[in-house]
């Protein structure tokens, strides 16, 4: 019985290392303890070199991982002697059989990472890729073409550490635990496949929704592959890609919070009454938040006394555009309850006076 116990211990304690190794939570991350930080001297950098970063950082993840199921024998030999885990002519025949397969796994990532090393990496699945999409040009210019457009600012990334997306002027990438995937964008279109909604995520208190989208290339040796982000990033990656986006399945793309308050606030002050100036009054000058468009909102207090609390009536001659005062009405919100911003209130831009959604009038064009 006591055996038994620390044996099942033993294994959970060893699942949950190799699910830290394999995928690192924060924490884990924060204190330095991954593959990279590890290995970062032979690795070298990222930004510099990264193509090559991440062949050495998928060559040693493949090696390192597949020692875990054979560490888990020798560990539970240790752990648990009784087992006699290392008399091997006292094995059952199910102990034999395992460690059979885990020495396998283990001496085939060995005769894998050994290739792949050889030849300067150029054996490597990733270098493969590359020397199909360059018109099989050597596999370094099209890295170095690569590594150069990622050392740019104004690439296009999201994703944890582990499964990134990365959008370049010319490249759409993936790297994921064991390789990388790489489509050159003139020859790839992207599917948006599904959506992915969850209630609540650990980046924010309010739902999230996740897209799905599939790469493309026409370029027959490149494997399709899948890229996973969040629907608020969808602009930003629209706006870096070149290519199209083909929403065959008319997936419903949600909009960011902020987007849809906005709409909402939009909507209400088209409801509200026009604010109609005195005669004689002069046209008012441009906002003076965008400074692009004429000032076209009044705060004049609408709600009834009681009905929405403190609202106090603004004397502030018009110097802000609708845009501009829904986007400062949305900013001076608690963040973290965007339920309560539909009834909440703001103070003027300029007085400070507080104004509800009600308040917010257009003027009435002459
Ligand atoms: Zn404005
Ligand atoms: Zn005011
Ligand atoms: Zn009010």
């Amino acid at each position: 019985m006591v055996q038994m116990s620390s044996e099942f211990v033993f294994t959970l304690v060893y699942l949950l290392i190799c699910l830290c190794l394999i995928f690192p939570p924060t924490e884990v991350r924060s204190a330095g303890l991954t593959l990279q930080n590890v290995l970062s001297a032979w690795l070298g950098s990222e930004d510099m070199q990264f193509i090559q970063y991440h062949i050495k950082r998928t060559t040693a993840a493949a090696w390192l991982h597949s020692l875990l199921p054979l560490g888990y024998y020798i560990g539970l030999g240790f752990a648990c002697p009784k087992l006699n885990l290392f008399q091997i002519s006292e094995l059952s025949y199910g102990w034999l059989a395992y460690l059979g397969i885990a020495a396998a796994i283990h001496l085939l990532a060995c005769a894998l990472s050994c290739y792949w090393v050889t030849n300067k990496f150029g054996n490597h699945p990733i270098a493969w890729a590359l020397h199909h999409q360059g018109n099989n040009s050597p596999w370094t210019d099209v890295a170095a073409r690569i590594n150069e457009e990622f050392r740019r600012i104004d690439k296009f990334t999201t994703g944890p550490p582990d499964l990134r997306v990365i959008v370049t002027d010319s490249w759409v990438i993936k790297t994921w635990a064991y390789g990388v995937n790489v489509a050159h964008q003139a020859d790839c279109h992207l599917n948006l496949l599904r959506t992915e909604d969850h209630a609540i995520s650990h980046e924010s208190r309010t739902g999230v929704q996740y897209l799905a989208m599939q790469v493309i290339s026409a370029n027959t040796h490149i494997k399709a592959f899948e890229i996973r982000l969040l629907s608020s990033d969808y602009k930003d990656l629209r706006d870096k890609l070149t290519v199209p986006v083909v929403n065959a399945r008319n997936v419903v793309i949600q909009q960011t919070l902020t987007d849809r308050f906005l709409e909402a606030f939009r909507e209400q002050v088209h409801r509200n009454p026009l604010f109609v100036p005195a005669p004689g009054s002069p046209a008012p000058d441009n906002c003076i938040g965008c400074l692009q468009v004429r000032a076209d909102i009044k705060l004049v207090k609408q709600c009834a006394e009681g009905q929405q609390g403190d609202c106090i009536q603004c004397f502030c001659r018009p110097m802000w555009c609708l845009e501009c005062m829904c986007k400062w009405f949305a900013s001076r919100q608690n963040q973290s309850q965007p339920e309560s911003w539909m009834a909440s209130k703001s103070p003027c831009p300029t007085c400070r006076s507080k104004f509800c959604m009600l308040d917010v009038c257009l003027i009435h064009p002459e």
